[in-house]
């Protein structure tokens, strides 16, 4: 008698499970829901975050350089950084990536917590150092985004980093200007090689 009720629930069962499928597809083709996004590699994932929290990166030090040596550069350029920084989660939003971001000058990644403590500690040194910071920062993010654009084929992500590549281009030859402006020197290369600074600065 209880094996033929049981039975007779697991027909049911297989029953309305046949029944709703096509209802519930449906809806699904009607209901005005996004498609789902395609999935990214964990390379993708990883880069993403990771550009996430540089740009932010990029953006901390340089507010905290602005209040101390209120040179201009630095306003303009951390505002840059936070177009920079809503760019990249309007595609962590888009995949599904959870938002690393923490609070003002506190990094997820242990590598970016680590730069960003020596970078300001050397910004706050002179104002003259705190440009080379600023050069040496967009020098960095260059390398950084020109090797994830190496890692993605997905024409939505290699847009943005794109722009993040044009705009740290634009920064690089901004804190240039002003540090040769100070120093009366040509301005050498810290990170990338120097030919690929000259071909950046117009060279
Ligand atoms: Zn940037
Ligand atoms: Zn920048």
């Amino acid at each position: 008698m209880r094996s033929k009720v049981l039975l007779m629930l697991v027909m049911c069962g297989v029953m309305s499970g046949w029944m709703l499928e096509p209802a519930l597809a449906k809806r699904g083709k009607g209901g005005g829901k996004p498609a789902p996004a395609p999935l990214l590699t964990e390379a993708e994932a990883h880069d993403l975050l990771f550009m996430r929290e540089e740009e932010k990166l990029a953006r901390d030090v340089y507010i905290i350089l602005y209040n101390e040596w209120n040179a201009r550069v630095f306003d303009n350029i951390s505002q840059a950084e936070q177009k920079h920084m809503d760019a990249l989660l309007g595609l962590l939003d888009k995949y599904g990536l959870e938002d690393p971001i923490l609070g003002f000058g506190k990094f997820a990644d242990e590598e970016l917590q680590e730069l960003f403590d020596s970078l300001v500690a050397m910004g706050l040194e002179s104002k003259l150092d705190a440009l080379m910071v600023g050069a040496l920062i967009e020098e960095v993010d260059i390398e950084d985004i020109v090797d994830a654009m190496d890692r993605t084929t997905k024409t939505d992500i290699l847009n943005v980093y794109g722009n993040l590549v044009a705009g740290s281009e634009n920064h690089l030859n901004a804190f240039v200007r002003n540090i040769e402006a100070i120093t009366g020197e040509t301005y050498v290369a810290q990170w990338i090689s120097q030919e690929e600074v000259d071909a950046i600065l117009g060279r």
